[in-house]
């Protein structure tokens, strides 16, 4: 049987994210919370495991780190709340599970990862994924759990208006993002996994392109996984994580061109801003962004891990 080298690819959101803004403490900081990331999901590689677990383990590590906009540092909902989405799929049998507009879930990306193991459906939300939730034994939270306080200063700043935005918009010294991993395991799969808080001061049960297959998610072993962050309504116009597999499945393009062609073209040419990480089965791997950074690392094996937030 074939083995192959494996490889994790991770994001933690891509945004305005400038050297001159950022501080050495605060650089370290995030730099670490990668390498932990990383860490966590190539272990699993390493000994063999799947795609799936090492995509969950990479996520649950961020998820876990109040520096990115998941689990405990989701952002604020226009009520003070915080309301996340996440998903998981899997490029061997496309199977994938996801949940949305859910609130007090530690892991929401085991959550989905459970919905894609544990029940028949695919997509489940609010209350309902919350009712589910105990039925596989989730880990719940109470709100203080979720509490930043910086945060929740960002949420102050655009409290009672019509604006929603992205973490790293509204305080250009804040960069937080949704997070996701991408790998490719021993046994030639991959997989990919996406967790967000959305965007702050979301009102109406707004969701966003993280738990939407193919918009912000989407695996295939005959073409690509890719996990999104950014300005998730163009994500789901552009259907952004399908649109990279469709052009390596149906115009034969390299995982490289396909995602150059989204990222830097199609995407920009509605309006959206944001980046992407994406792996195919052969190992090759791209992180493209059309923004000024995006947090992000690549744990190859057998090579010193890669970690960087800026542009060239
Ligand atoms: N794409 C996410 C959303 O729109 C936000 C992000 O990437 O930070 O919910």
């Amino acid at each position: 049987m074939k083995m192959s080298r494996t490889v994790l690819a991770i994001h933690g959101g891509a945004g305005t994210l400038l050297k001159d803004d950022m501080n050495p403490e605060k650089e370290a900081a995030y730099l670490a919370a990668l390498k932990a990331s990383l860490l966590a999901g190539s272990a699993i590689l390493d000994k063999g495991g799947s795609a799936e677990e090492s995509v969950e383990a990479a996520v649950i590590s961020m998820e876990n780190s109040p520096l990115f906009n998941a689990g405990k540092g989701s952002v604020f909902t226009a009520d003070g709340t915080h309301e996340m989405d996440a998903a998981i799929m899997l490029g061997k049998n496309t199977n994938c599970g996801a949940v949305c507009g859910i609130s007090g879930i530690k892991n929401p990306i085991s959550l989905a990862r459970s919905v894609m193991n544990k029940s028949k459906h695919v997509l489940l939300a609010t209350k309902g994924a919350e009712t589910f939730a105990k039925t596989v034994g989730a880990e719940f939270q109470p709100p203080e759990y979720f509490y930043d306080e910086l945060r929740f200063n960002q949420w102050q700043k655009v409290k009672g208006s019509d604006t929603f935005a992205l973490d790293h918009d509204i305080d250009p010294g804040r960069k937080f993002g949704t997070v996701g991993a991408v790998a490719l395991d021993v046994h030639g799969n991959i997989a990919a996994a996406t967790s967000t808080g959305g965007m702050t001061n979301k009102r109406f049960g707004r969701v966003g392109d993280s738990p939407l297959i193919g918009a912000g998610t989407y695996a295939n072993n005959a073409t690509c996984a890719v996990s999104c962050t950014g300005s998730g309504e163009y994500f789901i116009r552009g259907v952004v994580a399908y649109e990279v597999s469709a052009l390596m499945e149906f115009k034969g393009m390299s995982l490289q061109k396909a995602c150059d062609e989204v990222i830097h073209k199609r995407l920009l040419k509605i309006g959206g801003d944001g980046g992407l990480i994406a792996v195919d089965s052969k190992g090759n791997v791209c992180l493209p962004f059309n923004t000024a950074g995006m947090y992000r690392g690549i744990a190859r094996q057998g090579e010193p891990m890669e970690l960087s937030i800026y542009g060239d």
